[in-house]
């Protein structure tokens, strides 16, 4: 099967520029400009739009098995298909949790019949999450992309020391959700920095960067492979520096809704809450100077479906998470790229570059690789509406935001998984 992608500007290894790209059998073959006349099977029109490595999300929560009422493999990776997300890493808080060759298998019968993307599975740090005992690592580390207890940190510095000599005996990252908790909930409340803690959610920014500490302590002790979840707080960004600098093997992510909102713009409402919780100006503009200094490598959705009841009751009242997938490039594109902040370049790398690379996902636009990409139109503008959403959650903060950028098509192992294109641009 051979179908010839033209008209487009692309971007792979860098650059954008305007070759045509040829796919053969689910492959990328060729980037050249062909004549019009080529006896392609197959010609997809793409005049004016721009075409994108499938972008790589390393933290998102499917909820299979186990929580199938609010999302599912299918819905998920629908979702995913229609943000411009040809791969995503799937967090383990699930029933059961993938800490063991059998749990682990559950899952992968899951996704072999339900992904519509490429899903990769993190194996739990810790049997259960439960923050007792590890996981089964060894067992499960051939057939995971990292490890992570996200959803909850690892309390006990003992069992995350071990975790790490571990993973680093076994190749493989520890992702880490950073909360220590006996800074929550008032308990040691107090911000030495002086800035107020989000109280509306008892998380202060002290029990993410405590624990950032200790673990970056491990990462000198242990020669760990790190990488940070949903950094949220100014402090975490200057540790992360610090560390960086001093060459530690250490990565980290943020998401769209802690570069794009801060604590004035919370509501009352379900679509607000989420672990961490956006937090002080302060914090979200250190993050934007982190995003622009290379501190932060990239960007994930922590995308965390829930029932429409398990959101419904305010922020004291529902549960942690929003979903993300949908509408994460539009958010950054109109937050970060059209008003300046970072290029075009940049956030493709934030999306899919920097995360391919960190976990070895090894996806990219080169001949030979397989053909997964995604076609946006950035003349697009419109209103963020969760009714349109494909995945099952609909709880964003983002909802009711002019957006640009509308994901047109999206094409994985040279298969279209999506596809919004206004009809008279494909021709058989
Ligand atoms: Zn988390």
């Amino acid at each position: 099967m051979e179908t010839l992608y033209r008209g487009m500007t692309a971007y792979r290894q860098g650059a954008f520029n305007s070759k045509d790209l040829l796919v053969i059998d689910g492959r990328f073959v060729e980037f050249s400009r062909f004549r019009e006349r080529d006896p392609f099977r197959k010609t997809v029109q793409l005049g004016g739009l721009y075409v994108f490595p499938g972008f790589v999300d390393v933290h998102v929560h499917l909820r299979e098995p186990g929580f199938s009422y609010k999302e599912t493999i299918r819905t998920g990776t629908l979702a995913a298909a229609r943000g411009g997300f040809a791969h995503v890493c799937a967090m383990p808080n699930l029933n059961p949790v993938p800490d063991g060759e059998e749990n682990l298998k559950q899952e992968l019968d899951l996704i072999g019949r339900g992904a519509l993307v490429k899903v990769y599975p993190y194996g739990a740090i810790t049997a259960g999450e439960l923050g007792k005992r590890l996981s089964a690592m060894e067992e499960i580390s051939g057939r995971v992309v990292a490890f992570s207890d996200d959803g909850r940190g690892v309390q006990s510095e003992e069992l995350m020391r071990a975790a790490m000599l571990k993973a680093k005996k076994l190749g493989k990252i520890i992702a880490a959700h950073c909360e220590d908790e006996t800074y929550i909930n008032g308990i040691k409340a107090h911000s030495e920095s002086g800035a107020a803690p989000n109280s509306s959610c008892g998380l202060p920014a002290e029990s993410e960067w405590r624990q950032l500490e200790r673990d970056l302590r491990l990462v000198r002790e242990t020669g760990c492979a790190y990488h940070m979840c949903h950094v949220s707080t100014k402090e975490s960004v200057a540790l992360l520096r610090r560390a960086k600098a001093e060459g530690l093997d250490v990565t980290c992510e943020t998401a769209p809704h802690y570069l794009m909102l801060d604590d004035k713009d919370i509501k009352d409402e379900g679509r607000f809450k989420m672990n961490p919780p956006i937090r002080s100006e302060e914090d979200r503009l250190a993050l934007i100077e982190g995003i622009a200094d290379g501190t932060i490598d990239m960007i994930a959705t922590d995308h965390a479906p829930h029932a429409e009841k398990e959101k419904s009751g305010g922020l004291a009242g529902s549960l942690n998470g929003v979903v993300g997938l949908e509408t994460a490039f539009p958010v950054l594109y109109t937050g970060l790229v059209k008003t300046g902040i970072i290029g075009l370049g940049a956030l493709i790398d934030l999306l899919h570059t920097n995360p391919s690379e960190r976990f070895e996902i090894g996806a990219g636009i080169a001949p030979g690789k397989p053909a997964d990409f995604t076609v946006f139109d950035l003349r697009e503008e419109y209103t963020v509406a969760p009714e349109e959403f494909a995945s099952m959650g609909r709880s964003t903060p983002f909802e009711g935001m002019r957006v640009w950028g509308k994901c047109l098509m999206t094409v994985v192992d040279g298969k279209t998984v999506w596809d919004c294109m206004p009809r008279g641009k494909e021709n058989e």
